[in-house]
């Protein structure tokens, strides 16, 4: 019998594996040392069995990292989520409820040598205080606002301490007391600045503004983004760039609801940037778990 090449090939894997008897070996070996095209073939072969053996070891250690970094990210997205709750939860608490006026919540006296002194009821739990200079600069026009919490109420109490208007010797020429519903301020102390009108204190209005500019913003990474969403890279860096301001207008919806007129703007200012900050990591984090489940689920099939 002619040893053909078909016969060759036939036993080349067991040969590879070295599962051949001595004689089978030496046959293959010597139809090699003739034969280019089964010298190729058996290259061939090694080449294949050598890349398996590499394989083996690199897509378990890729699992194990891709799985690592789906615990730590899964792990970030609830640790931002708690903060977010944390901070909601602290916000709603510390509210301020605004107390209305009544003759004990809050009383103005002079106390001597031209200082006025503030003193607040025990269940004034934080209180506000604008100035301003009068028209004819003779001296200084307050506006006072007490208010009490939840947190103040029921969690810890602590009442705030009296302070003095003029620590340094201004001219205290009328204190009001305003409400947070634009109705009238009250003289407590002093002469009536505006007697024929009255005297209104409003909401600070910044947190409307600031709502209007990333609204504006989104629609502009928004528009960029629909134009250029065929370039994947300026589509990923301008998705991260428009969810910053949806984080924003997502933390005042949180905050504030759709009210952005506020007599504690700071405050909301602030609380708002605690939500918005953990939400926008929250987003970044979300976006890669998503991508890798679906680059997963492609390599799957
Ligand atoms: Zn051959």
């Amino acid at each position: 019998m002619k040893i053909t090449c078909n016969i060759i090939k036939d036993v080349l894997p067991l040969y590879v594996e070295n599962m051949l008897s001595d004689d089978s070996c030496i046959m293959v070996e010597e139809h090699i040392e003739q034969c280019q095209e089964c010298k190729n073939y058996l290259n061939e072969m090694h080449n294949l069995t050598e890349i398996p053996v590499d394989r083996d070891t690199t897509p378990l250690v890729k699992i194990k990292s891709t799985l690592r970094k789906k615990k730590i990210q899964t792990a970030i997205l609830s640790i931002m989520f708690s903060i977010m709750l944390f901070v909601i939860a602290i916000a709603f608490l510390t509210a301020p409820e605004y107390i209305p006026y009544s003759e004990s919540s809050v009383t103005i006296n002079e106390i001597g040598n031209g200082s006025v002194l503030a003193q607040f009821e025990d269940t004034v739990y934080g209180y506000d205080i604008n100035r301003y200079p009068t028209d004819d600069n003779t001296g200084y026009v307050y506006h006072i606002t007490t208010w009490n919490s939840i947190w103040n109420r029921n969690i810890k109490k602590s009442n705030v301490n009296n302070t003095i208007l003029n620590p340094n010797g201004e001219n205290v020429i009328s204190v009001y007391y305003y409400h947070t519903n634009e109705s009238e301020d009250i003289l407590m102390y002093g002469k009536d600045i505006n007697p024929s009108g009255g005297v209104v204190t409003l909401p600070r209005l910044f947190l409307t503004y600031y709502s209007l500019m990333a609204i504006a913003f989104a629609a502009i990474c928004g528009l960029i983004m629909l134009i250029l969403r065929r370039n994947k890279n300026v589509f990923d860096i301008m998705l991260k760039i428009f969810l910053l301001p949806v984080s924003y207008l997502l933390g005042q919806l949180i905050i504030k609801g759709f009210a952005t007129s506020s007599y504690t703007a700071i405050r909301d200012f602030f609380a708002i940037l605690l939500v918005m900050i953990p939400l926008y990591i929250a987003f970044l984090t979300a976006i890669n778990l998503i991508r890798q489940y679906k680059i997963n689920k492609y390599k799957g099939r």
